[in-house]
This record gives C-alpha cells, sequence and structure tokens, in this order.
C-alpha cells in the first residue's frame, strides 16, 4: 500500500519544471537547486516509509505550495553563508554576529580601494617592495604612544606569537587568578604549553602580592606575564598587583613584562559614564615591554591582534617565523588602518565607531527607536500579540566590561498564539535574519544594537510573522 503513496511523489524533473520551484533556479545555480529537491523528496520518501498506517501517510502534505516552501528552507539553511544579521540581542559584541560591526569609514575602505590592485606592500616612491605594516604601525605607535607594533590575525596568535618567542623553554610567571579561558578554546595554560613556555603559577586565586612574583624569579625565567580577566570578575577580598609595579620588578631583575589586555580599549570610557576598562595609552605609560589585544572588541575594527611595546621586543617577534603564518590579509589592513585613523581624534572615533557608539547611545534615543517601532505596527499585529517597551539591561559581550551591563530599553513580545522560541525562529528566518533574546516566554528585542535603518525592517518582519 506504501508503493500507492509513494508513487504520488513527484520527480525531480516535475519539481524542476513547475511554475514555483523554477522561480528558485533564478535565484540560486541549478545544481544547487537539484541538490536541494533530491533531499527533501528523500526526506518526505523516509517519513511515508515510516508510517505504519495508510491512513497515516496520507496526512503527509505533497501539495507543490508545500515542496516548495520545503525546498527554498533547504536552500537558505544549506547555501545562504555569511550575510547581513540584526542584532536585536543587545550583546554589542557577539561572536556568533561577527563581533564588532565596521564603521563605514572601513567599510568604503575595503570596497572602493580593494577593489582592483592596491599599495599593500610597496613603495610608492622608490617602486621597490615595502613593508605590509609600515602604515598601520605608525597608526598604531601614534594612538597608544608605544615604540613599535605588529598585526597578526587575532589576539589568541598575538599571544602565542609573543610566548613563543620571549619565552619558550623559559619559565613565565603568571597569578593564579589569571590563569583564565576565553571561549572558543583559548585557555591560557594550554596557550603556554603550545608555545613551550614553561607555566609558573604564583599566589592564589584572590591574591597575589609582588613578592610572589619576586619570590619565583629564577635564572629560567623568560617573562612576567600580566592577563586582563577580561569576561569574569573577582570580587571581595582580593589582591592583585599593579603592572606598573611588575614593570619595576622587571626592570631590576631585567625581565620583559608583557600585559594580555584583550579587549583593546583606546578610549577611557570613565568619563561618559561608563565602569573603567583598562587602556592601551596607559599600559603604555607604565612602561610595559609588550602589550597584546583583539582589534575586533572594543576597539570596534576588523578581526586582528596587535602586539606592541619596546621596539627590541616587538623587532625580535617581527623575525620570528610563525609571524609570516599569522600573517593578515590586506582586507584586514584597509579596515583596521581606516578604523585607526577615527581615533586620532576622539570625538571622531566615539562618533563613528559602531561599538562605542552603541555604548554610548544616550537613553532616550532608544527609547525613540523603541516608540517609532511600536507606532509602525498595525493594529492587526497588536491584536495577535501584546507587544510593549520594558526596561532591560544591554551586555558588552565578547569579553569585555564582565557583570557591567548598560541600562537599555527593549521591546516585549508575547503571544497566546505562538510561543516566544515560535515567534524567535520566525525572526531569525526572516531575511536579513533578526535575532533575539528569549527570556520567561517573553521574546525580547533590544534595540540598543539596532541601527536606525533596521527599525523598520524588524516591524516588516514582525507583520509578516503575525499575518501567517
Ligand atoms: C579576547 C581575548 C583573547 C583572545 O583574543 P581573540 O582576538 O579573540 O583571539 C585573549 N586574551 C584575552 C585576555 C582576551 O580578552
Amino acid at each position: 500500500m506504501h508503493q500507492d503513496i509513494l508513487r504520488l511523489i513527484p520527480s525531480v524533473n516535475e519539481l524542476l519544471e513547475s511554475p514555483e520551484v523554477s522561480k528558485l533556479t533564478g535565484i540560486y545555480p541549478r545544481t544547487l537547486v537539484v541538490e536541494a529537491i533530491r533531499t527533501v523528496l528523500e526526506d518526505i520518501r523516509q517519513s511515508l516509509t515510516d508510517k505504519k498506517e495508510f491512513a497515516e501517510a496520507q496526512t503527509i502534505d505533497l501539495s507543490p505550495q508545500k515542496l516548495y516552501h520545503l525546498i527554498q528552507q533547504s536552500l537558505r539553511q544549506k547555501f545562504c553563508g555569511i550575510g547581513h544579521a540584526i542584532n536585536a540581542t543587545g550583546i554589542i559584541l557577539h561572536t556568533g554576529l561577527g563581533r564588532a560591526p565596521l564603521a563605514d569609514e572601513a567599510a568604503q575602505q575595503i570596497q572602493g580601494a580593494l577593489k582592483g590592485f592596491c599599495t599593500l606592500e610597496i613603495e610608492r616612491q622608490s617602486g621597490r617592495r615595502g613593508i605590509r605594516y609600515h602604515h598601520v604601525e605608525q597608526l598604531i605607535c601614534m594612538i597608544t604612544g608605544a615604540e613599535a607594533a605588529l598585526v597578526v590575525n587575532n589576539n589568541a596568535a598575538a599571544v602565542l606569537l609573543a610566548l613563543d618567542t620571549l619565552a619558550r623553554g623559559k619559565e613565565v610567571i603568571i597569578s593564579r587568578s589569571q590563569l583564565v579561558e576565553i571561549g572558543g578554546s583559548f585557555r591560557m595554560p594550554d596557550v603556554m604549553a603550545k608555545s613551550g613556555a614553561i607555566l609558573v603559577e604564583v599566589g592564589t586565586t584572590n591574591k597575589t602580592y609582588l613578592t610572589d612574583y619576586s619570590n619565583a624569579i629564577t635564572e629560567h625565567t623568560g617573562l612576567i606575564l600580566k592577563v586582563h580577566q577580561s569576561n569574569f570578575k573577582i570580587m571581595g577580598f582580593t589582591e592583585t598587583v599593579d603592572l606598573k609595579d611588575l614593570v619595576s620588578l622587571g626592570q631590576t631583575r631585567n625581565i620583559p613584562v608583557m600585559y594580555d589586555l584583550g579587549s583593546g580599549a583606546l578610549v577611557d570610557l570613565q568619563p561618559f559614564g561608563l565602569p573603567h576598562e583598562p587602556t592601551v595609552q596607559e599600559s603604555i605609560r607604565a612602561g610595559v615591554d609588550i602589550i597584546t589585544f583583539s582589534t575586533d572588541k572594543l576597539l570596534g575594527g576588523p578581526q586582528g591582534g596587535i602586539i606592541a611595546g619596546k621596539k627590541k621586543w616587538v623587532d625580535l617577534l617581527k623575525r620570528n617565523p610563525l609571524t609570516r603564518a599569522f600573517r593578515v590579509g590586506k582586507l584586514t589592513i584597509a579596515a583596521l588602518e581606516a578604523t585607526l585613523k577615527l581615533y586620532l581624534e576622539e570625538n571622531l572615533a566615539v562618533q563613528k565607531i559602531p561599538v562605542l557608539h552603541m555604548m554610548l547611545t544616550p537613553l532616550e534615543v532608544i527609547e525613540e527607536r523603541c516608540k517609532r517601532f511600536i507606532n509602525g505596527l498595525t493594529s492587526k499585529t497588536k491584536a495577535f500579540m501584546s507587544i510593549s517597551m520594558v526596561d532591560g539591561i544591554s551586555e558588552m559581550g565578547g569579553g569585555s566590561l564582565p557583570g557591567e551591563g548598560i541600562p537599555t530599553k527593549l521591546i516585549s513580545l508575547r503571544s497566546e498564539k505562538m510561543n516566544a522560541g515560535e515567534i524567535a525562529a520566525q525572526l531569525r528566518g526572516n531575511t536579513p535574519p533578526i535575532f533575539a533574546r528569549i527570556e520567561q516566554d517573553h521574546v525580547l528585542l533590544d534595540m540598543r544594537t539596532v541601527y536606525d535603518d533596521e527599525v523598520d525592517t524588524i516591524a516588516v518582519a514582525l507583520e509578516n510573522i503575525c499575518g501567517f
């Protein structure tokens, strides 16, 4: 009896020629559409065979509309790849959504300067081969006060390169409270093992004193390492050693001091009413030998890692063959240069770099966005779900300012007809996909991370969802 039902399944060719599916071959390459059809038909065949009863098998919808919908879904899931997304999670540095969104200036630099050939590694005056990092190094030194700098693929690579160069086969002294895991499998003890450095832990989880470091120094010590506790906070009875004191200890005992800062803030956030996050400049002023940080966290640029500090050490790093393996491409250099140029004037940086701008967006502006969103919805949608503006907290994310949320305004959605998981899934199915938070069966849209021109897009998506 199943044979009869199986015969009702259309063939690949029938589907390809149907008016519905032939629309898809205009959008996606034909081979991909054929593959999606095969996948969908195979799934249907499987679920028909699984049904024991004829009547049960008959309940499976084989209409062209249904099949078209499944094929389209399969194509979208498999082949959409990287593309624009709307971040309504309120997490500013969201690793899943690409961490720092780029400034217009950086995006234009990629689009404009790199379409054809570019001056990546050439000296214009002599026409000879130049140095890829020349301009970006100058910018980093100008902004941070460092003597020299180098750019690699990310901060993980920066740390590995620095440890490999300065401490292979030597002891590295680090406080127990700083043996951190950053996520995405970056764990300080593992990175150290990989670099061939020997870990020497000092102090306790909550307290480490300068004498803990000085007592641990031996003839085998190669480096004193401080790691910023980027993504957690130890509260209460605590003691850490200031970078300045570590630097003087290093200088007296002739041992370089390295600081893995992680977040890479180039602007002091405290005057703007945000919690203090150590800046690169203050660490350089404290006399650190080497500092490493990400370029796509608080700095707000493309993915990358910067190593800056004393020329003597940076030059050593530049000669390590790993530097070639960690080399960044022209897309990174272009976007990073454009982002760094904005930091030459702090006002510009704060206005134009989305990460900083989003952190500092006043509550009134976010409130206005929420109101505009609600006013733009039809009464039909408002009847389908209850929609309101509520207070909430945005998060920095990306291992910056842990535990220090920023007050925000959220749109809260709740429907009797559709649960929060379904609403969120439908929003993610939109083009462009919209990512939201779910809390206690409410869908929450944080307007802090939503661009002004995306507000209407979310409203239209919601109208469509409620129109089903
Ligand atoms: C984020 C972070 C890293 C890793 O940086 P990536 O750029 O993600 O590779 C390393 N160390 C610290 C302290 C960090 O905060």
